[in-house]
Order: C-alpha cells, then sequence, then structure tokens
C-alpha cells in the first residue's frame, strides 16, 4: 500500500518523481505529493486526490533541483486530505520524509515531542516520525545516525525515505514491513516501493530486507546496512519483466488488459515445469522439502481476499489428488489466534505482491512453531518469497489492475501443479497425473474461447448494471469460483454481492431472491450438475434472473437460465480456471458502465502491506 520514490542523480528530480508516482498509483490514491531539495530549502507540492490532480493544480513537475521523493498515499491514519498528504517535514522544515506503513508507538513518541513543545499540522503517524527524526538531528548533527537512533524506537511498518536541506548530496532510505527497492543507475539512484517505477531509468536493483537502510550518495558510492548499522550486501538484480508489462499496451484498463493475459500468464504457469508425457510436473524450487511433502501429515493454506480464494481450490486439489488433508486459513485469523501447528505441517503462504502483511505474519508465526513453510507469490525477491523455505512462482508478470484476475488463475496454475507434484509422490497414478497434465496444457487454448465471447458477456452486463445486489451461487470446485466471482464485483461496481455454496442458499439466502435479483450460477458439468439443476429451478420458481456459467453445448441449462455464458470443457479439477474469466469481465463490463474507476476502485489498494 502506497507508492514511495526518491531520486538523486545529475537530472531533474522532479519530472522522474512524478512519472514514478503515476507507476505506483494502483499501491494507493488517496493524496499525492512531491518534495526537491532546492538549493537550501525544502519545496513541498501536496494535495488530496490522484497525481493527475497533483500535476493539474501545482505542477510539481516544475520545481528545479536533483534531489527528491514522492508517495501517493492509502491513509492509515487521518483523513485523506491535503495536510495529511506526503511528504511530511520536521519542525523547522529542513528534513522531509515519505512513509509506507504504520507507526504504531506513534502517540507515545508524539506524547513525548508535544511534552518537549512540538507541534504537529497533520493527523498522521509519519510527521511524528519526521520530528522525531528533527529533534535528533538537532542533536545529533548527522542525519543517517539521526534516522537509525529514530527507527530503533518504532514499533510497527515502515518503508520510508528521507532527504534533508543539511546533507544535499544524500538519500537515505529504510525499511521493516513495507518493500523498497534501490534502483542502481549511471551516478544516479532511483528508490521505490517497487520497481515498476526504476525500470524506465535502470534494470539493476537491489531489494532491501526487512530492518534494512540505503544511504546513497551524489558521487555514486552507496552503503547498505542495517539498522543497527551492521554493514549488508545485498546482491545487485536484474529487473526481470520488460516495460510494456506494465503499460496498458492500447487497452482501456490495465484489468481488462491483465484479463486478456491468461492464455500467455497462464502458460507461463507450467511452461517448463510440466510432464505431460509422464503425468508428472517438475517443480525446482521445492525439491529441498521434497521429503517433507511424501511425509507431511497435513497442509495449511493462508492467504487474503482472492488469493485466499484460491487456496480453497488448492484445498479441493491436494485432497483429491494428495489425499492429504488441508485446512484454508485466513492469514489475518490464523496468527491471532494461537493455531496448532507441528513440525510435521506444510503451511502455504499464497500472495500476488509477496508483501502481505497479514500473510507475512502468518507464516513467521507458522515458522516459529516449526512448521515448513512454502510461498506461492508472483512478485520475484519480495519478501514472503525470501523467508518461506521453499517456493514456487506464478510467473503472471506485474499485475497493476487492484482487482487480481491473472494472478488468481496462475495461483490456480501453480496450485494444480502442486497437487498434481505431492499425489504423485503419494500415490497418484500416472495415468491420473496425465490426464491432469493435458488437461492443464489444453487451458490456454480454452481461455481464447472465453474470450472470444467478450461481447455477449458485456451485454448481459449492460441489463445488470443497475442491479443493487447480486448473489454467485456453485457447488464443489465452483464454490471458491462464486465467491471470486462476487469479489470481484463488488471491489470494483461496489455493488453488493455474495458467494455461497448453491445448496446452502435454501438455508437463508433464497429470502432474497426476487425478480430483480440477478443469481449467477456456475453450473458445469460435474458429479453435481444434477444438484446445481434444481437449485436453478429452484431460483426460477421465485422469479430469480438466473445468469448461468455452463459447458458449451448444455440445453438443459440454456433452457432454464435467462442467459448462459458457455465455456469449455476441461477437467472438473480445472473448472474454476476457466470458469472465473467470464465472471472476471462480467464484473469489469458492469463496473465500467456504472462509470467506476476499474483500475483504482474506492479505499483499495494493491499488496496490503499494513495489517
Ligand atoms: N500511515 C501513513 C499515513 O497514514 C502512511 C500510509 C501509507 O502507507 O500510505 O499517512
Amino acid at each position: 500500500m502506497c507508492g514511495i520514490v526518491g531520486y538523486l542523480g545529475p537530472q531533474q528530480a522532479a519530472p522522474i518523481i512524478v512519472n514514478g508516482l503515476k507507476r505506483l498509483e494502483y499501491r494507493g490514491y488517496d493524496s499525492a505529493g512531491v518534495c526537491i531539495v532546492a538549493e537550501d530549502t525544502l519545496r513541498i507540492g501536496k494535495q488530496a486526490g490522484k497525481v493527475a490532480n497533483l500535476e493539474r493544480d501545482v505542477n510539481p513537475a516544475a520545481i528545479p533541483g536533483t534531489l527528491g521523493i514522492g508517495h501517493t498515499r492509502w491513509a492509515t491514519h487521518g483523513l485523506p486530505n491535503d495536510v495529511n498528504a506526503h511528504p511530511h517535514t520536521n519542525a523547522d522544515g529542513t528534513i522531509a520524509m515519505v512513509h509506507n506503513g504504520i507507526i504504531e508507538n506513534y502517540l507515545t513518541i508524539k506524547k513525548k515531542l508535544l511534552n518537549a513543545g512540538y507541534t504537529f499540522r497533520s493527523e498522521t503517524d509519519t510527521e511524528v516520525l519526521v520530528v522525531f527524526i528533527g529533534m535528533l538531528y538537532q542533536q545529533l548533527g548527522d542525519l543517517e545516525l539521526a534516522v537509525r537512533t529514530a527507527l530503533h524506537e518504532v514499533e510497527g511498518t515502515f518503508g520510508i525515505v528521507v532527504v534533508s536541506t543539511h546533507e544535499p548530496d544524500t538519500m537515505i532510505a529504510a525499511r521493516r514491513g513495507s518493500p523498497l527497492v534501490l534502483g542502481i543507475g549511471q551516478q544516479e539512484f532511483i528508490i521505490a516501493s517497487d520497481a515498476s517505477a526504476i525500470i524506465s531509468h535502470t534494470r539493476q536493483v537491489i531489494y532491501l530486507h526487512d530492518n534494512e537502510m540505503a544511504v546513497v550518495h551524489r558521487n555514486g558510492s552507496f552503503t547498505t546496512k542495517t539498522i543497527g548499522n551492521e554493514k549488508t550486501h545485498n546482491a545487485i538484480q536484474e529487473i526481470e519483466f520488460e516495460l510494456d508489462a506494465i503499460e496498458k499496451g492500447g487497452f482501456e484498463h490495465f484489468m481488462l488488459k491483465e484479463i486478456y493475459e491468461q492464455p500467455n500468464t497462464f502458460r507461463d504457469g507450467f511452461r517448463g515445469r510440466l510432464q505431460p508425457s509422464e503425468g508428472n510436473v517438475r517443480l525446482g524450487g521445492l525439491s529441498s522439502v521434497a521429503d517433507k511433502l511424501r511425509t507431511a501429515k497435513r497442509i495449511i493454506i493462508t492467504a487474503c481476499g482472492t488469493s485466499w480464494h484460491a487456496g480453497l481450490v488448492g484445498e479441493y486439489l491436494l485432497e483429491q489428488f494428495a489425499r492429504i488433508p488441508v485446512e484454508v486459513e485466513y492469514a489475518s485469523e490464523f496468527r491471532y489466534r494461537n493455531p496448532i501447528i507441528d513440525a510435521d505441517d506444510i503451511v502455504i503462504a499464497i500472495s500476488q505482491s509477496g508483501e502481505t502483511a497479514d500473510t507475512l505474519a502468518a507464516i513467521r508465526e507458522a515458522k516459529m512453531k516449526g512448521a515448513t513453510v512454502i510461498g506461492m507469490v508472483n512478485v520475484v525477491g519480495s519478501t514472503i518469497a525470501r523467508e518461506t523455505d521453499a517456493g514456487v512462482y506464478l510467473h503472471a508478470g506485474p499485475e497493476i489492475g487492484v482487482a487480481s484476475t491473472k494472478a488468481f488463475t496462475s495461483q490456480l496454475c501453480v496450485l494444480t501443479q502442486f497437487a498434481l507434484y505431492v499425489g504423485r509422490m503419494r500415490g497418484l497414478p500416472a495415468a491420473e497425473g496425465r490426464q491432469i497434465a493435458e488437461a492443464l496444457e489444453a487451458i490456454p487454448d480454452r481461455m481464447h474461447r472465453i474470450l472470444e465471447q467478450a461481447d455477449g458477456i458485456r451485454e448481459i452486463a449492460l441489463a445488470y448494471a443497475n442491479a443493487t445486489n447480486f448473489l454467485y451461487l456453485g457447488r464443489g470446485y465452483n464454490f471458491p469460483v462464486a465467491l471470486e466471482g462476487a469479489l470481484k464485483l463488488k471491489e470494483i461496481s461496489y455493488i453488493h454481492a455474495e458467494g455461497y455454496p448453491a445448496a446452502e442458499m435454501k438455508h437463508g439466502p433464497i429470502a432474497l431472491i426476487d425478480a430483480n435479483m440477478p443469481v449467477v450460477f456456475i453450473a458445469t458439468r460435474d458429479e453435481i450438475y444434477d444438484k446445481v439443476l434444481s437449485n436453478i429451478e429452484e431460483v426460477r420458481a421465485r422469479n430469480g434472473r438466473v445468469i448461468a456459467i455452463a459447458n458449451e453445448g448444455d440445453e438443459h441449462i440454456a433452457a432454464v437460465a435467462n442467459h448462459v455464458i458457455a465455456i469449455p470443457e476441461t477437467h472438473p479439477a480445472l473448472t474454476p480456471i476457466l470458469a472465473s474469466i467470464p465472471l472476471q469481465l462480467l464484473a469489469y463490463y458492469i463496473a465500467v458502465e456504472r462509470g467506476c474507476n476499474v483500475d483504482m476502485p474506492r479505499n483499495l489498494a494493491k499488496s496490503v502491506t499494513v495489517e
């Protein structure tokens, strides 16, 4: 959450920072601001709302100077107004800071500072920290030392970048819990929350670790060290993706682009891994834990939001193919209820960003209790990727749309392969393995067949764009799809939607059904198809409007549903992958029709790095 950029080098800093903020805006968009160190003053432009508003009203890119910082905020402490916008400054306006995260003990520090006579302009926790750094600078006369000393007292999470008129040739960054990447160019540095703000300058980056800081100088030298002042030696890495991966490429929204990318991103998820002829899969990142997987008594999957839905599908897959008991836990609940975990347990953390605060906390809890922890994340080099014992990357490429789409199908791709991998070592016959592997290989072409129906899905969306409630129903493998379909609609169109197991409908939600209630059924041909068909009849008998996701050529469903979206047949366990795509498109077109900002839905932000 929140985007941070800092620049030090020979070029004008402000335009680079503003462009970086635009790249990072998907991380938070409550307010935006820039601070440039100009001669012996700090020049700040900041304002509530999007970066575009800041550009229009403040034109920060025109502020001259070659050192500066910028921020797009996702408010945690204080309203998203101009005053609370970052950057914040110390008492005499000589030190400026941007911050991602939460200073949990800010009230204690604030009290001390108030007692010492300091005053505050904003309601943020961030201002407290920079004022504190300013006070320490007065005493110590050294910016880095002041930052380090302050951070020792801080509880909570932070990614910060600090600049000052006192040291106009230095930029200082530090992190605990919030990601920071240092880009290293020709005599220039750009620090940002993620690589998307850096790639147009340099591909050479260092991913800062927790409790680590970077101090960079105008002469091109830099050091990384712990907040405790011990030097660290991080390898310089190369950004893996291309610039076009973070551009819209002719699509109206990132979300739509990402929906259409799925045949490719899905293929990237199994390329080089799947071995259809052997009915198996090679997952190099798991070789160190293969023995554990062979003997594990239980798997716990922990995640949040869409990743949690993927985890539910993973439960069904693993229990079916590997015959191992699986529990799926909300990461936020898992960590606070003293879960029973032992050394024979495998804990899987699923997270697109690899930075989700709750998921990270959950794996730390699991590790502490001796479990083997496996990560399934998209962002290479992210904290979860680093802190897990082993892992499988999603390879979906950068996901910019706040509502996850391609990362979800890639999570299912990886989970299916994981279930196949563990299944084969625990007795799944090769013939069954081959069927699964072949079905996975065929998915990208089948996805194309669904995407070709976008116009028809759009027409259905237009007919229901004014609905105030939606119900999504599915059974078995399609129950998590119902949950995910409802979440997608809520996130981007602000229509209230609920997902339920179809049979549970009779235990409550059926009371809601009338002629104004659209009900989306995922009703593909599987073992419980007939039961779902009856559930559809029950909705129709109460005048509910039925939108059915059914298999191609299904005349029974066509006869009872008001609308049918056809998806190709596949292995029943892979149905969620295909069934989720029309639901993504349905939510997308409804949201567009309602005039919603699809890529930046209100109150949400990509990558939830606060608890
Ligand atoms: N806690 C800080 C604030 O509310 C930073 C939030 C963010 O990460 O954007 O301003």
